[in-house]
């Protein structure tokens, strides 16, 4: 979607630190990073929202999640996906936050 920030990013119109791309998924570092390590895991396809996800695209989750162990392999990390607005979710392309390099504490904000 030529609107979509995280699109840009994946076509390369909009730069961002790559940190490691597969087939389907790409991983960049968050420009306002909330932890030491805070890395944004996306799929290259276009996917709104952990809202609107199909069956058919849900197997992307897991392999985030495999992407964010080889990212962490010897730190424990937070796995965040924010969907919809109340959730706190800003930019309207599925990512998955990988935090890292600190404590964190619960319930979260
Ligand atoms: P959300 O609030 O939707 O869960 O997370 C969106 C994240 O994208 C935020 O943590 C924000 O800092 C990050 N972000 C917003 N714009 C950019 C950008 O242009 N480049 C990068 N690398 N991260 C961005
Ligand atoms: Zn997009």
């Amino acid at each position: 979607m030529s609107d979509c920030l995280f699109c840009q990013i994946v076509s390369g119109n909009v730069s961002a630190q790559i940190v490691a791309q597969t087939d389907s998924l790409i991983a960049f570092q968050d420009i306002h990073p909330q932890a030491p390590k805070h890395v944004l895991i996306i799929p290259k396809e276009h996917i709104e929202s952990a809202k609107t996800i199909s069956q058919t695209q849900s197997a992307l989750i897991g392999q985030m999640v495999l992407l964010a162990q080889e990212l962490n392999p010897e730190r424990d990390f937070r796995l965040t996906i924010n969907a919809g607005v109340e959730a706190g979710q800003s930019v309207f392309h599925l990512h998955m936050h990988v935090l890292s390099g600190r404590s964190f504490s619960w319930p979260p904000g």
